[in-house]
């Protein structure tokens, strides 16, 4: 089997660690390991002719057996760090080949290819949001591009963004083969032979937003480096006696502020969840962070997450509650907006071990898939990591964004986790 892997939509500390899992695992399990450059863009844009040309040696530069463990070995991470044009030269004389990423989005990787990606941020093949892979033309030509490499599996590593594409894609593949066949495109036997394809989602996210998962791959990252502005704040808030206002992200997920609040000992947390439940959150905000200050408090830390709503569903901005605390309470207040600090930077031990574990259980679920079987989300519950069909997993994350939208706070919870209750 030919396994590809790609990371999509908004970026998050581990998908370095799923490529990593899933090209490893895929080796030892003796399929061929692939990595698609750019998310979705890249399997529409696919490799130009005069790349693969310039390609001197398909196979993969490093195999175990083959491996040199000096780290003097061509290593793809270079080309991929610093530049696609780059001709890089292998030093050790052991893999004679050039190997340029111009023009190739789909590339063939060897097991060195990605030793010690575990411990990098970002995503190193790229991430890219694709209007064309919206449309379905963009998708026959991605269908086009894995069935020319001869690609039967993929591994997406993205939001519900991205696992939504993955599910239409799978669902449309019949027809595109079908279409391509049709118009030429492909033999026959090509078509026979890519008959089906297999597809799997990782769920690569800092806001912890998906249903029937607990965790997200970056989610612990993200809160990680939110719990060190905290603690950072912290010292300057109680020398100045100030209080700090900080917007944390989450789109329509409260995880983050809800986690950073409790792990950095925030006065008050604004989610979209569970809103303030008097009429003016002014009035009970102000309230709280009085009786903190009455009780000597030298320092006042709000936290407000980016989908934060009022009662009446407008949104509650960092800059409006610092206007109250400075106003009503005569607080000397700053606001704090994070930004894309949270996202960046070195993944965090748990980032390291979700994406391996579910990295090593996409393979395996690929390896296992039928023609009839669901597509699969990897997830993680109570400590197990856990196959659910991926379409259900997104059509109940849509659920509780539509919750909360009309009100129903308590079925999002619901959707959100099953088990809770009031
Ligand atoms: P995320 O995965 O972080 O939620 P997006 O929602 O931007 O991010 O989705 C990432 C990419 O997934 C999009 O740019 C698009 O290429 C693809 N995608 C999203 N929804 C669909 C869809 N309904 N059909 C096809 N592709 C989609």
């Amino acid at each position: 089997m030919k396994i590809a892997v790609l990371t999509s939509g908004g970026d998050s500390a581990g998908m370095n660690a799923v490529v990593r899992a899933v090209v490893k695992v895929a080796i030892l399990k003796g399929c061929e390991a692939w990595v698609v450059r750019e998310g979705y863009e890249g399997l529409v844009r696919g490799n130009t002719e005069a790349s693969s040309e310039q390609f001197i040696d398909d196979e993969p530069v490093n195999l175990p057996d083959n491996a040199s463990t000096d780290g003097s070995s061509f290593n793809l991470i270079h080309n991929l760090r610093f530049g696609d044009g780059d001709l890089l030269k292998d030093g050790t004389g052991d893999h004679p080949g050039t190997r340029s990423l111009k023009g190739r989005y789909i590339v063939r990787v060897g097991f060195d290819d990605v030793r010690g990606w575990f411990a990098e941020g970002g995503t190193f093949i790229g991430t890219a949001r694709s209007k064309t892979f919206r449309t379905p033309e963009g998708r026959l030509q991605a269908a086009y591009n894995m069935v020319k490499e001869g690609i039967d599996a993929l591994v997406v590593c993205g939001g519900d963004g991205s696992l939504t594409g993955a599910d239409v894609f799978r669902a449309e593949w019949p027809k595109l083969i079908e279409s391509l066949q049709s118009e030429g495109r492909i033999t026959m036997e090509k078509a026979q032979l890519h008959a089906h394809l297999r597809i799997v989602g990782l769920v690569g996210s800092i806001d912890n937003d998906m249903s029937m998962t607990d965790l997200t791959i970056g989610a612990p990252t993200a809160l990680h480096r939110i719990c060190e502005a905290i603690d950072n704040i912290n010292s300057t808030a109680s020398s100045h006696s100030r209080a700090f206002v900080l917007e944390v992200m989450g789109r329509h997920c409260g995880w983050l502020a809800l986690l950073a609040g409790v792990s950095g000992g925030a006065d008050f947390i604004f989610i979209p969840e569970r809103p303030p439940t008097a009429e003016s959150w002014e009035d009970q905000m102000c309230e709280c962070i009085h009786r903190h200050r009455e009780v000597g408090k030298r320092k006042t830390i709000v936290i407000v997450a980016e989908g934060a709503i009022d009662r009446n569903l407008n949104p509650i901005k960092a800059d409006h509650v610092k206007d109250v605390l400075t106003e009503r309470l005569g607080l000397d207040t700053r606001v704090t907006t994070l930004g894309h600090t949270q996202r960046g930077g070195r993944p965090c031990a748990y980032d390291r071990i979700l994406p391996t574990l579910q990295g090593m259980e996409a393979v395996e679920t690929l390896l296992e898939a039928t023609p009839t079987s669901p597509s699969y989300m990897i997830g993680i519950r109570e400590n197990k990591i856990t196959r659910v069909p991926l379409m259900e997993a997104v059509e109940m994350t849509r659920a509780v964004s539509a919750a909360i939208e009309a009100k129903d706070f308590e079925k999002a919870m619901s959707y959100r986790d099953p088990e809770f209750k009031e």
